[in-house]
């Protein structure tokens, strides 16, 4: 399905709304657009059939103001330039929203990675990783998984970068196996964050998690854990779908029976325990809380006004259009936005960024209640905000975010 409003059309919408907010000069905002450095790369990769085949790559750092460049990796057959650098400006406001000390990146290769062997897909992760090697590293820009990359993905950069260097470097990747440094807490962190944003934003209104029904879209890295603390918080999740379709059961999912089912291999459509139910009903069903964690642009206009849910927690990137946003504003629905409910992600990561640097490892009760805490603080304040100035929670974080880093910007001075 072609994308009616591109992740990058909406990344620079939002932009445009949050520098209107702040009142910022047109200088300035074309900086805050514009993306600090960016590298395209050819991976060519020899596949195990002995044919030869060329996949595009990318690394953009949008902003590295406030610290290194962090940000995932994606591999999807769609992926081009404007997507990378709308998901490396998101990675911006998000470190600034949560206040981890990086900048924003973002890396990608257009390759559909269910086509390939894990050789293959190692020897394309080595060889991109080579490629831009240049710009990353620990201090620089470090990278994390993303849609259709994993734990092993990070190993094999990790790897990589290491070897070139003549020692081993942990701190060049996060969301690495718990074996090569990476930290507890980390694979489940940014489904566990959204439930903390989900928890935060009911209270705003009186609301406990036990209290509602849940439908989550998306049942990959974000979306199966948040389905999961969910179902821990008392939360009916009635329905779930993945790329395939979903299943719904509205008297309540048995979460652990699908993620037991899910983790033979098998789609959440095939489950036993409920019926089926597709992507597009998925945003229309009776329930009070709808969390997309898939892929950008699913709530537009459309979409948007078929939604019966009170509160939307974004645990994707850029789940909806600046036309999807108007219309669930129209409507009163409250919106989490991606930037502060999914930052959970890159809060473990940071944290597994420090253990690594210091060489000591926290426990997971440790990072469990630090990732609450921060989570927790950054709601209030992104709330606060929002209150005060009459704003929408996702103007009220951009805001947040973009005047952090140009503040940033504005001590540290122009150079020359
Ligand atoms: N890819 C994740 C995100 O979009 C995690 C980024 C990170 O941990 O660096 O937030």
């Amino acid at each position: 399905m072609a994308r009616v409003t591109s992740p990058l059309t909406t990344a620079l919408a939002q932009l445009s709304s949050a520098v209107e907010i702040l009142g910022y000069s047109p200088g300035l905002h074309e900086i805050l657009a514009t993306p600090r450095r960016e590298m395209h790369v050819a991976v060519p990769l020899r596949r195990d059939s002995g044919e030869i085949v060329l996949h595009r790559g990318y690394r953009v750092q949008h902003n590295i103001s406030r610290g290194p460049g962090k940000g995932g990796l994606r591999y999807a057959a769609g992926v081009d330039i404007d997507e990378v650098r709308a998901l490396a400006m998101w990675m911006t406001w998000k470190c600034a929203v949560v206040d981890v000390p990086y900048g924003g990146a973002k890396g990608g290769v257009a390759i559909d990675p269910r086509e390939y062997s894990s050789a293959e897909l190692e020897r394309v992760t080595r060889r991109y990783t080579s490629e831009i090697m240049p710009i990353i590293g620990p201090e620089r820009d470090i990278m994390a998984p993303d849609i259709g990359t994993d734990e092993q993905t990070m190993a094999w950069v990790m790897d990589t970068y290491s070897v070139n260097q003549g020692y081993t470097i942990p701190g060049v990747t996060t969301g690495k196996p718990l074996p090569v440094g990476g930290s507890l807490g980390r694979a489940t962190a940014t489904g566990r964050g959204v439930v903390h944003a989900a928890a935060a934003a009911l209270a705003d209104d009186g609301v406990d998690l036990s209290e509602v029904r849940a439908a989550v879209q998306g049942f990959g890295k974000v979306g199966s854990h948040a389905a999961h603390w969910l179902h821990e918080a008392g939360t009916r999740v009635v329905a779930v779908t993945d790329v395939d379709g979903g299943t719904r059961n509205d008297d309540g999912l048995d979460v652990a029976a699908l993620l037991a089912h899910v983790a033979t291999g098998a789609p959440v459509s095939t489950f036993e325990g409920g019926s089926a139910v597709s992507n597009d009903e998925i945003f229309g069903l009776d329930v009070d809380l709808l969390i997309p964690a898939a892929v950008e642009g699913v709530l537009d206009a459309d979409t948007a006004s078929s939604v019966k849910a009170r509160w939307v927690v974004e645990g994707a990137n850029g789940p909806t259009t600046p036309e999807g946003d108007r219309v669930l504003a129209d409507r009163g629905i409250v919106v989490v936005p991606d930037i502060l409910a999914n930052a959970g992600g890159v809060v473990v990561s940071y944290f597994e960024w420090v253990q690594a640097n210091q060489a000591y490892w926290w426990t997971a009760e440790e990072i469990a209640d630090r990732l609450a805490q921060r989570m927790h603080a950054a709601y209030a304040s992104v709330s606060e905000t929002a209150r005060d100035q009459s704003l929408s929670l996702r103007d009220a974080a951009l805001a947040i975010g973009v005047r952090r880093v140009a503040e940033a910007h504005q001590i540290r001075g122009l150079y020359p």
